[in-house]
């Protein structure tokens, strides 16, 4: 069922009707009405590209913050992977030297024939007799310094996870 509109346009929009029919191989009139349809959908459709191109930026901003929260946890890590590799002290039974891995991962001496617990290094508040061994409290200190840095991060993260 089709009907009639009778408008009134520019010279230049019916020139560019005519040459759009002659282009399509159409009337005039089934040119218009397909330019006509086609300009509704697109009017129609203006609200949710509006809407998709603010989804857009939304998510690229949260992308974003993603990528910076990536880099620092990464970087923080680097760190403290590079703290946990070197020497943080020397083994309270056999002497030999410790890193902060052996202290805070394996909690046991690297030395094979050794292999005493660590843990007796962090035990801070009782009376110190650790014979030959101990931390080197600066080294210690950088590591401790490094795991809370990650830890924050990781804290942080979580605090803007949940707004
Ligand atoms: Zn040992």
């Amino acid at each position: 069922m089709s009907q009639t509109i009778y408008a009134r346009v520019p010279a230049d929009v019916k020139q560019a009707a005519d040459d759009y029919a002659v282009a399509q191989g159409k009337t005039l009139a089934s040119a218009v009405a397909e330019l006509l349809d086609r300009g509704l959908q697109a009017a129609g459709d203006e609200h949710s590209v509006a809407e998709l191109e603010r989804r857009v930026a939304t998510l690229g901003a949260e992308a974003e913050q993603l990528r910076q929260r990536d880099q620092a946890v990464s970087s923080a890590y680097a760190a403290l992977a590079q703290r946990t590799a070197g020497p943080i002290g020397t083994c309270p039974t056999c002497g030999s030297r410790i890193t902060g891995r052996d202290l805070l991962i394996s909690g046991q001496c690297p030395n094979a024939e050794c292999g005493a617990s660590l843990t007796v290094l962090l035990d801070t508040a009782g009376p110190k007799q650790l014979g030959k061994g101990g931390l080197n409290d600066g080294d210690f200190k950088m590591l401790l310094a490094a795991l809370g840095l990650l830890l924050g991060i990781a804290l942080i993260s979580q605090g803007a996870g949940g707004g």
